[in-house]
């Protein structure tokens, strides 16, 4: 695992309900994860960006409010949520106050990464506060999700904020060890795959629904993770994360490797380029089609006529001043604000706005070619909706 983590530069660790929380007596396992902050601090001392996403709140809260074994009605579940979500941060507090590491908590509803607006906040706010060196701990939303709204399982929830947050390694620690070519709890012929290139219909019917007690997913919603990470150029491994220090764990130890066929800026390019529709228009300049033929992002300068009616964030064509399509890209500013700084200086901004900005209109991460000596703009397959 480890050599795997220290080639990337934002993971995604999720953290299911069986390795954190002591079903029958009810508590969280405190060593392990103290084991686990240890991991995780050891590799922001290194700088990289560390996401948590956990599970636990449930487990935690029906022993609390003393409710059956067995499966629970969807209020019930809700409610031990609730009481659930309040130990199972305090217990993260506790773990990461050692290394002097504040924890954020974040609670998501499927809402917040599909709808566009809710996304960008949702992302600006965890993006603020990697920059701050807190550790954002995510769950879904329990209490507030009815059925229909549901990420279901924290395994997608996992996959989804590692889409949107551009992570490269999405971590997903389980009681098993990977995928089987069978359920090897069943099946003693069942094989162990170390590396999966792409999620074919084979592998997909390798996997089963859940076996253990206390966790959602099976190995069919963290093949499902693994569909929507790798279309968004997330790398994913599946591990058993038992054993105290579970990033730290050799490289040669039993877990499945799903190699992306692509990088996230790639993903995202590409997502931009043919899947999203255009909400408006921006006729750009020769310079400032040749600053964006050599690499370099669209600053209010280069753009002479704003069209269409758009947000911050929203997907706009730009064309040459001859009408011709160059590229599509994520806008920075809505449709009003474009057109105030539309030919302006980037310096005068703020003054134009009242507020500071960016300095770009549309920044080249963001900007994808689709013009005729562009690149085929490909569908991404996959979920990839970021
Ligand atoms: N959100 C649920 C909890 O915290 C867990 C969902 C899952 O295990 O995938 O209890």
């Amino acid at each position: 695992m480890i050599d795997h983590l220290q080639k990337s530069r934002r993971i995604v660790v999720k953290v299911g309900s069986s390795l954190l929380v002591d079903s029958a007596a009810a508590r969280v396992k405190r060593d392990w994860l103290a084991s686990l902050a240890a991991d995780v601090a050891d590799l922001r001392n290194e700088n990289r960006d560390i996401i948590v996403v956990s599970s636990g709140a449930i487990a935690l809260g029906r022993r609390a409010l003393k409710l059956r074994d067995g499966l629970l009605r969807l209020d019930e579940s809700q409610a031990a949520a609730a009481v659930g979500q309040v130990r199972l941060a305090q217990t993260y507090v506790d773990a990461f106050h050692v290394h002097g590491i504040a924890v954020a908590q974040i609670l998501l509803t499927l809402e917040d990464t599909e709808e566009r607006r809710r996304y960008l906040n949702a992302r600006e706010t965890l993006t603020t506060l990697l920059s701050l060196g807190a550790v954002p701990v995510i769950n879904e939303n329990d209490t507030i999700a009815t059925a229909e709204i549901r990420y279901g399982d924290n395994d997608r929830l996992a996959a989804r904020v590692s889409s949107m947050m551009e992570a490269d390694m999405l971590v997903l620690l389980s009681d098993i060890d990977g995928l089987y070519t069978a359920n090897p709890q069943r099946d003693g012929s069942a094989r162990h795959i170390a590396e999966v290139g792409a999620i074919t219909p084979e592998i997909e019917q390798m996997a089963e629904g859940p076996v253990s007690g206390s966790s959602k997913g099976g190995m069919q919603s963290k093949i499902a993770a693994a569909k929507i990470a790798t279309a968004a150029g997330v790398a994913v491994i599946i591990t058993n994360g038992h054993q105290l220090h579970p990033l730290k764990s050799p490289g040669d130890a039993r877990k499945t490797l799903f190699v992306p066929g692509l990088s996230p800026a790639q993903a995202k390019k590409r997502w931009i380029a043919g899947s999203l529709s255009a909400c408006g228009t921006l006729v750009i300049d020769a310079g400032a089609e040749r600053a964006l033929r050599s690499g370099k992002s669209l600053l209010p300068a280069g753009v002479k006529a704003v069209g269409g009616h758009f947000q911050r964030g929203d997907a706009v064509v730009v064309r040459s001043e001859d009408g011709r399509e160059l590229a599509r890209g994520l806008v920075a500013y809505n449709d009003e604000d474009a057109k105030r700084l539309a030919g302006r200086r980037t310096a005068e901004i703020e003054a134009l706005l009242g507020y500071r900005g960016r300095d770009e209109m549309i920044h080249r991460d963001e900007l994808a070619f689709t013009g005729r000596d562009a690149e085929p703009a490909e569908q991404v397959s996959g979920e990839y909706t970021p």
